[in-house]
């Protein structure tokens, strides 16, 4: 993935960050370069170098050192308030909160969009009212200005137009630059994964993850991650006013499980950081406790006071629920509500949040939103109304109902349900996830006047090719050798010893996290790598396995392209696989004696 072209050396790096933050870069280099960093990646001293180079292009805060400061930020996502309410429960906690946060870049609004919605509420304080504000309170909340991280402010406006909002690289270091400039020391990212993620692939979201926590640890940040899942939105509402009336909510300890849990547990991470000899359970007893003593509610409260914002608006929600009309969105049908697409959520009802002039993007609507009535899980009878609209007055109503219609998902049976918080990643790169299996995969070579062709085959679960693989069940009295033979047994009806052995290409498994749709979690895979050797005739084998349409011979150009050459995809599983072990395709013996 990491592609190293000349422009992308860290000197050149640094030198067009700062004709940026002067203004002089011109406007089609800069694209370039972000889409150049989308597309190739950059690799991590490059990485260390845009981050440092964004922290230090505007004023970089430094605090006395008895101030522990923290901060919790978030990758993005659909119904995103945590940061927020975690903020305000560190601030209750005796941490020094000078936050500073963006505004949406792909979603229906951004922790200082949700903040500016308040009327009132100023998030571009002077910067040495902002500092003053923190040194006398403890709790102040910023966006990107002219004095504090104003090359991200500026890469960051260019990235929502670029369509270079996912990059990896340009999250983490947009990320990590901003606190680096408001001199934070303990910081928890709450990484979004799933349909209304800015990062929606659950395995790039373990990625982005682990480079949030590398960079800010190279910072001297201890930073930790937690991954959380966005594929139906999360909480009950979805908008900016009415984000204000559920962040308040969970404050006072009446939120919705999933967001309270995320939150809690993100507050809960930092108090681990700040003191590692505290356990697990009673880190988060004392965050529960100001939340539930109303201490984090009251910190918000006078955070939103102090910046002008009309405090009328978090002591009376009514306030926050106002809206020209109220729509219902009915259920088509009787059963559980499995999912509510938090994509097509946010694609509903962005146009009735946002204007778009050319490009650009810009609030106007602060009252549209939805209220989530039956969250994923919940039975619903035919015409229950499973999502309520707000609408204001941009955009178009019957637009908005029908993608919300489309966005719910009800079936008859109980499908699994995601828990809210999938993985953690702490400093030091030590993974927290929450199941582990030891599995086998298994590669078989040929080659021809045509070619070298591998085996794979289709998996149903996966919709892709896959190697042959086993996995240890709990309970089962089998090696992991034996756990391969019987797979291959199983998937091409073949007799061990008669038909073929396996042979290890490597006797040490590798570790490897990945994200298991059909469960619904993370998975960290300790995989061992067979390959097989046919011991019968080559062209009887050869018919057989092609007699089960699910196998299929590609050459390693289809395997390294995630595709075969008439458009399937070949799971990422199997490069990924193969490069943990260093195999080189070519290398491999060929899987038949007789050639
Ligand atoms: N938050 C940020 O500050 N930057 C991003 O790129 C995404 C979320």
């Amino acid at each position: 993935m990491v592609k190293q072209t000349e422009e992308l050396l860290p000197q050149n790096i640094q030198s067009l960050i700062s004709d940026v933050v002067q203004g002089i870069a011109p406007e089609k280099d800069v694209r370039s370069f972000l889409v150049r960093v989308k597309q190739n990646g950059i690799n991590r001293d490059a990485l260390r170098t845009l981050t440092e180079a964004l922290a230090f292009s505007g004023k970089v805060l430094t605090w006395p050192n008895d101030y522990i400061t923290a901060d919790v930020a978030s990758t993005g996502g659909v119904g995103n308030k945590t940061p927020v309410i975690a903020a305000s429960m560190l601030a209750a906690l005796g941490f020094w909160v000078p936050k500073i946060s963006g505004r949406a870049l792909r979603h229906t609004g951004g922790t200082i969009d949700i903040l500016e919605s308040i009327p009132g509420f100023n998030a571009e304080l002077p910067f040495e009212e902002f500092k003053g504000l923190v040194h006398k309170y403890r709790y102040a909340v910023t966006t990107q200005t002219s004095d504090l991280a104003p090359g991200d402010g500026k890469l960051y406006a260019l990235r929502r137009i670029t369509d270079t909002a996912d990059s990896i690289p340009l999250i983490a270091s947009s990320i990590i630059s901003k606190k680096v400039a408001m001199g934070i020391r303990i910081l928890i990212v709450d990484v979004k994964a799933g349909r209304g993620a800015i990062i929606k692939d659950y395995d790039q979201a373990f990625e982005l993850a682990r480079e949030l926590v590398w960079l800010g640890n190279s910072f001297g940040i201890k930073s930790a991650a937690i991954i959380t899942d966005n594929d139906s939105p999360q909480g009950r509402y979805v908008g900016n006013l009415l984000a204000v009336a559920e962040i308040v909510q969970v404050l006072k300890g009446q939120g919705e499980q999933d967001i309270t849990q995320a939150s809690v547990a993100l507050s809960t991470q930092a108090l681990l950081l700040r003191n590692p000899s505290m356990c697990l359970n009673d880190a988060k007893q004392e965050v529960k406790k100001v939340m539930l003593n109303g201490q984090a509610l009251d910190e918000f409260r006078s955070m939103v006071q102090r910046q002008r914002g009309n405090t009328a608006y978090v002591d009376t929600l009514q306030m926050c629920f106002q809206s020209r009309r109220l729509m219902r969105v009915n259920s088509s049908s009787t059963g559980i509500v499995t999912s509510i697409n938090a994509d097509k959520v946010n694609e509903a009802i962005k146009p009735l949040i946002f204007e778009k002039r050319g490009a650009v993007e810009s609030l106007r609507e602060r009252r549209s939103g939805i209220r989530i009535n039956r969250k994923p899980g919940c039975s619903v009878v035919k015409g229950d109304a499973v999502v309520t609209l707000f609408l204001g007055d941009l955009g178009s109503a019957e637009q908005a109902m029908q993608m919300l219609a489309e966005a719910i998902d009800v079936k008859q049976d109980i499908p699994l349900q995601a828990e809210t918080i999938l993985a953690s990643v702490l400093p030091g790169e030590v993974e927290v996830v929450p199941r582990e299996i030891e599995a086998a995969a298994v590669i078989a070579k040929d080659s021809d006047e045509n070619g070298t062709r591998f085996l794979l085959q289709f998996n149903r679960h996966w919709s892709s090719y896959n190697l042959i693989s086993g996995k240890m069940e709990a309970n089962q009295d089998l090696s992991i050798l034996g756990a391969a033979l019987r797979k291959v047994e199983e998937e091409l009806v073949v007799v061990r010893d008669e038909d073929f052995v396996l042979q290890a290409i490597s006797s040490n498994p590798a570790g490897m996290v990945q994200y298991s749709k059909r469960e619904r979690c993370y998975t960290r895979y300790y995989f061992s790598l067979y390959q097989i050797r046919f011991l019968g005739d080559r062209q009887e084998m050869l018919s057989h396995i092609s007699s089960n349409d699910a196998n299929r011979w590609v050459t390693e150009q289809e395997i390294m392209n995630h595709q075969t050459k008439d458009g399937y995809e070949i799971s990422s599983f199997v490069p990924k696989v193969l490069s943990m072990f260093n195999c080189s395709l070519s290398s491999l013996p060929i899987s038949f004696n007789a050639c």
